[in-house]
């Protein structure tokens, strides 16, 4: 049976991503300086494990209710109040614990983007979200984020039409790891206000923001600095969905956790979708993130703040690269000297054993490079000295 000729178009529009390319040509390499995976390489920290094999050792290894286990919806809405003065107890207020983040991606996709619709997604973006369009039958409409890359509310403006369902906001940002100050939140909040379009707000790396970037303050800790957020303006329960995860912060990606929270019409119905595709997110996988939240990853966090000033230092002399405040990914310009592309760049990489991602890969351009710091000192020194000398060359 010819096989290949029952994929529809949706099949065939999804190709494989730039990122995956490079992994499948890490697997051919022989001991590579990987700097390609936006994966942590820390350990999960005990208690969380623990947490996880206790929830099968005590049987919890069932399906759950779509919307979550009740002690984690609990944890987060309390956490959500606590950070972002959100009253969680409101009628028109929904909390979704999803398959990842990307759970919570696609089923929001799903549940607002039809066919003509169209969602404002940052350029570079992380990549999946223009396939989420594609899959869910509607158009990614980019914005132009080059060179500071943030998304302001005047880049944003002249994107929206009446087709626009939301603005989809991703600060940390992947893949620059620039964190958009509080004004920038505040007039994109005030845009998507004026115009009936749904702000949602990607802070998977919202933990992993370093302390020069935390400039907001939670709603009932003065103390406590945060990454500045759209959701912590006043009223914002009601017009931004925010969209947070489990396996940046906490070292388990392949638990695949998240969660969506936000005006109760959308999160009902991405949970309604939920029912009758991922089911439940994985039972194992939310004790285990209700035992994360008691965990404090503020080591960690410096740790890595360590790794950003060694690579934003070197890479800094060499060529034009934002200052990343948060995430674990550092997104150089390819110096115009060379006169080539990220791809080409990256080629030249790969030729010494070095992996690292072309900016094509979350890009309509493709003249800058991502490299990922969350890698062993020894490899990430190895291969700041490779990118280096590729750089002057
Ligand atoms: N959003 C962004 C910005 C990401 O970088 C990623 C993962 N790289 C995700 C969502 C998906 O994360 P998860 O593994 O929780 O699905």
């Amino acid at each position: 049976m010819d096989t290949a000729s029952l994929i529809c178009d949706r099949g065939r529009a999804i190709d494989t991503s730039g990122i995956r390319k490079v992994f499948q040509l890490a697997a051919t390499l022989k001991d590579p300086i990987n700097l390609s995976i936006g994966q942590p390489d820390f350990a999960v920290p005990d208690p969380i494990k623990r947490a996880a094999i206790d929830a099968i050792e005590n049987n919890h290894n069932g399906y759950t209710a779509s919307q979550g286990i009740p002690p984690l919806v609990e944890r987060v809405n309390a956490e959500l109040t606590k950070d972002l003065g959100w009253d969680t107890t409101s009628d028109i207020h929904q909390t979704l614990i999803t398959s990842g983040t990307a759970g919570a991606l696609l089923l929001l996709f799903l549940a607002l983007v039809g066919p003509g619709d169209e969602a404002i997604i940052p350029d570079p973006y992380f990549v999946m979200y223009p396939h989420l369009a594609t899959i869910a039958g509607g158009k990614a409409v980019r914005c132009d984020m080059y060179p500071d890359f943030r998304m302001t509310a005047e880049r944003v403006e002249p994107l929206i039409t009446e087709r626009t369902k939301f603005v989809l906001f991703n600060s940390p940002n992947n893949p620059s790891g620039v964190v958009s100050p509080k004004d920038d939140c505040k007039e994109l909040l005030e845009l998507c206000r004026a115009n009936g379009v749904l702000l949602v707000s990607d802070e998977i790396y919202d933990e992993f923001t370093f302390a020069d970037g935390m400039t907001d303050v939670s709603a009932n800790d003065a103390s406590e600095a945060r990454c500045p957020s759209p959701a912590r303006f006043d009223g914002a329960q009601d017009d931004v969905l925010v969209i947070r995860g489990f396996g940046k912060t906490y070292g388990c990606t392949g638990w695949r956790m998240g969660y969506a929270t936000g005006p109760k019409p959308v999160v009902d119905a991405m949970q309604r979708i939920q029912g009758y595709s991922f089911v439940c997110a994985p039972s194992i996988s939310q004790w285990g993130a209700l035992a994360a939240m008691d965990v404090d990853m503020v080591d960690t966090v410096s740790a890595y703040a360590a790794r950003r000033d060694k690579v934003h230092g070197r890479l800094s002399e060499l060529t034009d690269v934002a200052y990343p405040q948060g995430a674990f990914y550092s997104f150089p310009k390819v110096p115009e000297h060379l006169g080539v592309t990220g791809t080409e760049f990256v080629n030249r990489c790969i030729e010494r054993n070095l992996l690292i991602i072309p900016g094509g890969a979350f890009s309509d351009r493709d003249t800058h490079v991502r490299l990922s710091f969350a890698a062993p000192e020894a490899k990430l020194d190895a291969g700041l000295d490779v990118l280096c000398e590729l750089m002057s060359g």
